[in-house]
C-alpha cells in the first residue's frame, strides 16, 4: 500500500522509518531541506540549528531512536546554566548561592519557590490544565513572585499569550527544568548537532526505498472511492503531521483549532562571549526577544571557532515587522556590541514553532486516528504538556504502530 506522509519534520520521519519496510513510503515536505523546527543550516564548516536545542536526560525514546541510528557515542553532556538579565547585568540563577544571593525576591519567596520546584514532579496535572499559570502562582507564591521570576519567563516563552497558558504546562515546565546538580542542569547536545540525526532517518528511509519529496507543499487532499488524493495522487492512506486545523483548510477533515504561536530566533556568530558564561538568560526587561541563548556556553566554542548567541521570541500570528533589524539594534545596545564583533546573522522564523497550552488544551487533543487519517505531530499526547523533539519522536514511533496493528 502507498503511504502518504505530510511533513518531513522529526515526527513524519520517525513515522516514516518505522514503515518503509513493509510500505510504500513517500514523505511530502514543503521546505526545501528536511527537518521542520529540528532543521539547521550551514555555516562554513558546521551545522546549527536554525532554533536553539538541547535534550534532556529522561528523553528515553529519543535516545532509542540515537541507538537505532549509530548516533548514541556522539551525544555529549554539558551543563546549561540559567540567568536573568535586568538592570543592565545578568544575575546568574544556577547555583543555590546565586539564587540566595539574587536581590529581587525575598528569603520567605525564595523558601517558597525552592518547595515548589521540589513539589513539581509529584503535581497531578491533569485538574492544573484548566487553571490558569499566573492564577495558580499569584495564589501559591504571591504577586511578587510571579511578576519577578515567573511573568518573565512566561513572556519570554509565550509573549502575549502567556496569561492563557495553564499551570500544567508550568508545573511540568518546573518538574523537566528542576533535575539540576550544582553547575545547572544536564543537558545533551550530539558532537555535529542535531542536524546528523535528521540526515540519518533521511538515509534509513531512501536506502530502505521510501521516497522524499522536498519543496512540495501539500495544497490539497480529498477522499475518493475509499482511497486519498493528496495533491491529486492517491494513496491508501496519509499520515499528518501538520496541525489538524491547517490540514482541514487543504481539505482534510474538520478539526478544532490547536493554537499555536510562532518563534523568531536570531542566531548571531560573535568574536567574545557576552553573557558572563551563562547558558541561558531570560529578558527580564521588555526587549524584542524573550532570552539570549549562549550556545557556546553549552556547546564548546572550539567545535566552531567562534562564540554563538540565539536572541529567541514568541509571538502570535505574524512576527513583528523589522524583526532581525529591531533585535540586533537592540541587542547591541544592551550588551555593549560593536558591529565589528559580529560576523554574521541567521534568521529563522516558523509560524507554527509549537502549540500554546491554553486552559482546557488536553480535552482537544487528536487522537492518531480520526476520521481515516492518522495524525501526529506536536499536538498529540506525548508532546503534552510541553512539546519537545522526546515527544515527536513518540508520537512519530505510536502512530506508526496504529497504522501496523490494523496491517492497511
Ligand atoms: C524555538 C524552538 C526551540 C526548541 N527547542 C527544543 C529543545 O531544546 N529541546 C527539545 O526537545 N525540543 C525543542 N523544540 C521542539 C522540537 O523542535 C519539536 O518538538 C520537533 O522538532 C517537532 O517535530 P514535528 O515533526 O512534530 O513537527 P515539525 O518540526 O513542525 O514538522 C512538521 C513539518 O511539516 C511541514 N509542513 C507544514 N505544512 C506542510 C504542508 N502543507 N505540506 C507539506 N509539509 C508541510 C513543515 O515544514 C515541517 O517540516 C524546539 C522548537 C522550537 C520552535
Amino acid at each position: 500500500m502507498r503511504i502518504c506522509v505530510i511533513g518531513g519534520g522529526l515526527c513524519g520521519l520517525v513515522a516514516a522509518e518505522r514503515l518503509t519496510a513493509r510500505f510504500d513510503i513517500e514523505i511530502l515536505e514543503r521546505n526545501p531541506v528536511l527537518g521542520g523546527c529540528l532543521g539547521s543550516f550551514r555555516k562554513q564548516e558546521y551545522m546549527l540549528e536554525n532554533f536553539y536545542h538541547h535534550c534532556f536526560p529522561n528523553d528515553t525514546a529519543f535516545f532509542s531512536l540515537l541507538d537505532m541510528l549509530g548516533l548514541s557515542a556522539d551525544l555529549r553532556w554539558f551543563h546549561g546554566s540559567t540567568g536573568s538579565f535586568e538592570n543592565g547585568k545578568v544575575f546568574p540563577l544556577t547555583t543555590a548561592r546565586e539564587i540566595l544571593r539574587y536581590p529581587a525576591l525575598s528569603l520567605v519567596e525564595k523558601a517558597r519557590l525552592a518547595l515548589l520546584t521540589l513539589r513539581a514532579g509529584s503535581i497531578d496535572l491533569a485538574p492544573l490544565d484548566q487553571v490558569s499559570a499566573t492564577e495558580y502562582i499569584i495564589d501559591r507564591l504571591g504577586d511578587r513572585v510571579y511578576r519577578e521570576f515567573f511573568e518573565p519567563l512566561l513572556r519570554s516563552k509565550f509573549g502575549d499569550a502567556r496569561t492563557d497558558v495553564s499551570a500544567a504546562w508550568l508545573i511540568s515546565r518546573i518538574a523537566i527544568r528542576s533535575h539540576r546538580g550544582a553547575a545547572g542542569e544536564k543537558l545533551g547536545y550530539p558532537n555535529g548537532g542535531f542536524q546528523r540525526v535528521i540526515d540519518a532517518l533521511e538515509k534509513k528511509i531512501r536506502t530502505a526505498g521510501g521516497s522524499i519529496r522536498t519543496g512540495t507543499p501539500v495544497t490539497g487532499m480529498r477522499r475518493t472511492n475509499g482511497t486519498w488524493e493528496v495533491n491529486g495522487e492517491s494513496y491508501g492512506a496519509v499520515i499528518s503531521t501538520i496541525p489538524p486545523h491547517m490540514l482541514a483548510a487543504i481539505g482534510g477533515p474538520p478539526a478544532p483549532v490547536i493554537p499555536y504561536q510562532g518563534a523568531c530566533c536570531l542566531a548571531i556568530g560573535l568574536e567574545r562571549e557576552i553573557t558572563d558564561g551563562v547558558y541561558w538568560v531570560n529578558m527580564k526587561e521588555a526587549a524584542p526577544y524573550g532570552a539570549v541563548i549562549a550556545h557556546t556556553n553549552f556547546a564548546p566554542r572550539q567545535w566552531y571557532g567562534e562564540d554563538i548567541i540565539y536572541l529567541a521570541s514568541y509571538f502570535t500570528g505574524c512576527p513583528a515587522p523589522d524583526v532581525e533589524r529591531r533585535m540586533l539594534a537592540d541587542f547591541r545596545e544592551r550588551f555593549h556590541v560593536q558591529p565589528g564583533e559580529i560576523h554574521w546573522t541567521h534568521l529563522s522564523t516558523e509560524c507554527l514553532a509549537g502549540p500554546v497550552y491554553v486552559r482546557g488544551y488536553r480535552d482537544n487533543i487528536p487522537a492518531y486516528r480520526e476520521n481515516g487519517l492518522y495524525f501526529a505531530g506536536m499536538f498529540s499526547r506525548p508532546n503534552y504538556p510541553e512539546r519537545s523533539m522526546e515527544g515527536s519522536v513518540r508520537a512519530g514511533s505510536d502512530v506508526a504502530a496504529e497504522v501496523l496493528a490494523r496491517g492497511e
